[in-house]
């Protein structure tokens, strides 16, 4: 078996689409890019960052990865800007948002060379957003990259936000409903998962049975299970609504496992509210997870006969899109983007409440040709449209697109 990344990706999505990252690849050989976020481990853009590194330097660009550091205030405070851009109404105080300038300050004392120097800064998400405002002397472009889901944002905190974010290059959104008016160019890319990553190949059958025999479930019985972070957002509470309801007409087991983000601290008290939620149903398995967890997810995934997400708000939800390629129907929330990717009656179900989620359960359970027929065509979805090629063809376009400013066309070798 080859080692090169490219050789291994063209085996799954086939020759034409390689050679075309290829080619996009090559007048950008060389580039200088830099990836900031807040966090190097939990959640979906840590799991992208991880995954798309190695590929963008075996295209042949100069790319990496840093992660702004602050005490425990900021992350409160980026908590507090992360749900009140997804929706809630909060006033976060004078002085935690001095605190998320001071941070960013002193994270630009520390990367200003690096930032300063690179052809390209992608900035993820609020956090590190105001990292530009220190960075006077920069020379490349600067593209602030949204993953939330900023549909209906409240105002006050977007409209501070958006001081830090409108002097970049350009801006990157999941889905066009969360594109806010900004005057840079506005581009919509969604992210994707990795086929080759530990959270998503195949895995034995033998690994499939201990991972089952480990978290004490019965193999005879039907198993559902969201598999997230411990977040309001992600309604894990809703989802043991919707499991106890399915379970007075099928038998069935729930799998609710998580771990934390270290820029996420709001994570123990959510999963004390669902613990609390859990209590004394021993067909619910609650499961803390480390953050390296990546084949038990997968494992998890796999074994699942349907996989939740019952998100009330979701940027874009890459654990819907790792359970579709491994070919299970998603019953997912109506929100954001995980409506990109399950297609009602099609690659799943949508919901907005436990008693439609149990209904689509009670359902999938009982026709069990649907189920699969379901559970096909997600991971066919998921393979023309959210593999980690896309993803990358996307970015190396916006960088030429950015890089020849207005004109019309992109002029390859
Ligand atoms: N994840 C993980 N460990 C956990 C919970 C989640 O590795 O305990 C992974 C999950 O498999 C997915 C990512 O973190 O790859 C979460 O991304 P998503 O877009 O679903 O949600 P986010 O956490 O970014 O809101």
């Amino acid at each position: 078996m080859t080692d090169l990344l490219l050789d291994q990706y063209q085996e799954i999505v086939g020759e034409e689409v390689i050679n075309s990252l290829r080619q996009l690849a090559e007048p950008l050989r060389g580039t200088k890019v830099v990836h900031v976020n807040s966090t190097r481990e939990g959640g979906g853009v840590a799991e992208i960052l991880h995954r798309m590194i190695p590929l963008k330097k075996e295209l042949g660009l100069d790319p990496c990865w840093e992660v702004i550091v602050g005490e425990g205030d900021f992350y409160q405070c980026t908590k507090y800007m992360h749900n009140t851009l997804q929706g809630n109404r909060f006033e976060i105080s004078r002085s935690l948002l001095k605190l998320y300038e001071d941070t960013n300050e002193e994270n630009a004392e520390r990367l200003r060379g690096q930032l300063e120097e690179a052809d390209f800064v992608f900035i993820h998400d609020p956090q590190p957003a105001p990292l530009l405002s220190w960075c006077s002397g920069r020379k490349g472009k600067w593209i602030w990259r949204c993953h939330i889901d900023v549909s209906r944002p409240y105002r006050p905190v977007w409209k501070y936000l958006r001081d830090f974010v409108e002097p970049y290059d350009a801006s990157i959104w999941s889905l066009a409903e969360f594109a806010q008016p900004l005057h840079h160019p506005l581009y919509l890319i969604a992210p994707s998962i990795d086929p080759l990553s530990e959270k998503n190949k195949e895995l034995s059958e033998t690994e499939l049975q201990e991972i089952l025999k480990r978290s004490k479930l019965d193999p005879y019985r039907p198993i559902v299970a969201q598999i997230s972070r411990f977040d309001r957002f992600k309604d894990p509470v809703g989802v043991i609504q919707a499991f106890r309801l399915a379970k007075k007409f099928v038998s069935l087991q729930l799998v609710l496992a998580g771990g934390g983000a270290t820029d996420d601290p709001e994570g123990d008290e959510v999963l004390a509210e669902v613990k609390a939620a859990a209590m004394g149903d021993l067909d619910i398995h609650v499961m803390l997870l480390p953050s390296d967890a990546h084949r038990t997810i997968n494992g998890l995934q796999r074994i699942s006969d349907i996989v939740l997400q019952k998100s009330t708000k979701e940027g874009f939800g890459l654990t819907v899109t790792e359970a579709m390629w491994k070919g299970k129907p998603v019953i997912g929330g109506e929100v954001g983007g995980i409506c990109l990717q399950v297609h009602n009656h099609h690659t799943g179900f949508l919901v907005n409440t436990p008693e439609g989620a149990a209904l689509r359960i009670r359902y999938l359970l009982t026709h069990r040709d649907k189920l699969e027929e379901m559970g096909r065509k997600a991971r066919q979805f998921i393979l023309e449209n959210f593999l980690i090629t896309r993803h990358v063809r996307e970015y190396l376009t916006l960088m030429l697109a950015v890089l020849q400013g207005s004109e019309a066309r992109i002029e390859l070798a």
